[in-house]
């Protein structure tokens, strides 16, 4: 055996498998799934302790011989840049465990299960549910993680807080590239979506297979607004529900832009005309304008 199988073998993150051969690393589709969901849940507002205590509900098995996922497993998945497929060589001297870096870290080394631009996201994320609520962080803002994009670049419309106001902003904007230098207050974005979702036209222009989950998922959100103590699982169950039921959402927060904006230009917020492209899972999309 070589000394890089060797190697491999003994870093071989929990979501990888090995080739028969042991030589390289294979894709576990099912793990790779839970980890894409995770780094999901936690770009959408929810804390390791709260993902933790969902993926045990939803009776997800975990990776190791343990009944119940942890919250500090979720943590250092979180944390791994293993997941985007980066390996940092360590050095194993007397007194470290754990061993401590040695020599740039080597991407490429694992297959990816999740790209650079949603761990960075993850991280964010993290540290804003640190800051403001604790390790526990019981509260789910963002309920449409990983479905945004957006309409002039194609790259991904994220969450975040602009002078304290949650938006919905394209990342070109964030850093700093031109694009349409807009941004959509969250929450008339989530009012606006959501609405167009209960509508009970809708329920005919579903495929039969997505029909109880439509269901499932208009009482959920009429729920919403009488039933606070059950708000959170609410908001989970919504998160997951809207995977099942829309493909993408294409956010034109600037309406119809034609020309990209300077890169200094100041971030604007709710511009007049702004729509959001909803597309069906089942093929249809629809435009959907801002109601507020
Ligand atoms: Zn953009």
């Amino acid at each position: 055996m070589s000394k890089e199988s060797k190697k491999k073998i003994s870093a071989a993150p929990s979501w990888l498998g090995l080739t028969d051969d042991r030589s390289s690393f294979v894709f576990l589709p099912d793990r790779a799934e839970i980890v894409q969901e995770i780094f999901e849940l936690a770009i959408g507002g929810m804390g390791s302790y709260a993902i933790a205590n969902y993926l045990d509900q939803k009776r997800v098995p975990t990776f190791t011989q343990s009944l119940f996922w942890d919250h500090t497993t979720i943590d250092y998945m979180l944390r791994n840049r293993a997941t985007y497929g980066e390996y940092q060589p360590k050095s194993f001297a007397a007194g470290h465990k754990k061993g401590i870096p040695s020599g740039p870290p080597i991407s490429g080394y694992y297959p990816a299960v999740i790209d650079k631009a949603t761990f960075d996201a993850a991280q964010v994320a993290r540290q804003q549910n640190l800051a403001q609520r604790g390790r526990k962080g019981k509260d789910l803002a963002n309920i449409f993680g990983g479905l945004c994009s957006c309409a002039y670049c194609g790259g991904a419309v994220i969450f975040h807080r602009i002078s304290n106001v949650q938006v919905l902003v394209c990342e070109q904007v964030l850093s700093d590239s031109a694009c349409s230098r807009s941004a959509w207050t969250y929450k008339d974005f989530e009012t606006t979506v959501l609405a167009f979702l209960a509508h009970p036209a809708l329920l005919d222009r579903v495929g039969e297979e997505r029909k109880t989950a439509l269901l499932d998922l208009v009482e959920e959100i009429k729920g919403l607004s009488f039933d606070q103590d059950r708000r959170y699982a609410r908001r989970v169950n919504i998160t997951l529900l809207l995977k099942q039921i829309v493909a993408g959402l294409i956010v034109h927060s600037a309406g119809n832009l034609s020309v990209p904006r300077h890169s200094s230009a100041q971030i604007r917020k709710d511009m007049d005309g702004r729509y959001v492209e909803i597309q069906l899972r089942d093929g249809p999309s629809y435009r959907c304008i801002s109601i507020a």
